[in-house]
C-alpha cells in the first residue's frame, strides 16, 4: 500500500510527483502542471513526467471546458473551480466586479441609444 503519496517538505505539502519530476529534470516553471505521459497517475518514474503549462495540459487531456481560461479582465491564467469551468470569466472577484460594471457600462449605453 503507497503510505507516501504526498510528501511534507518545509511545511508545505507537495504532490510527489512534481517532487520527483524537480529532483531529475529541475524546476517546475510558477503555475505549470506535472503531467504524466502513460496517463497513469501513480506512475512516478522521472521518465514518465513532464512540465506543461495549464494551457498545454488541458489540450492534452481534452477537456470539454479547459482547466484553465484566461481572464477577460487581466489576462491572466487562471483555473476555475471545476462547476464553474463552463461560464468562468474572470481570475479574481475584483476581475468579476470589473467584467460586472464594464457590462453595467454597455448595457447603460444600449438603453441610451434606444432612450435617443
Ligand atoms: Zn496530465
Ligand atoms: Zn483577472
Amino acid at each position: 500500500m503507497p503510505r507516501y503519496k504526498k510528501l511534507k517538505i518545509a511545511g508545505k505539502t507537495l504532490s510527489a510527483h512534481r517532487v520527483i519530476y524537480e529532483q531529475h529534470h529541475g524546476p517546475i516553471p510558477t503555475g505549470w502542471h506535472v503531467h504524466h505521459i502513460d496517463g497513469d497517475p501513480l506512475n512516478n518514474d522521472p521518465a514518465n513526467l513532464q512540465a506543461l503549462s495549464p494551457r498545454e495540459h488541458s489540450r492534452l487531456h481534452n477537456d470539454r471546458h479547459p482547466r484553465v481560461k484566461a481572464c477577460e479582465v487581466c489576462g491572466r491564467d487562471f483555473e476555475p473551480p471545476p462547476t464553474k469551468r463552463k461560464r468562468a470569466k474572470s481570475c479574481s472577484p475584483e476581475c468579476a466586479r470589473a467584467l460586472m460594471s464594464a457590462a453595467a457600462v454597455k448595457r447603460e449605453a444600449a438603453r441610451r441609444a434606444l432612450v435617443g
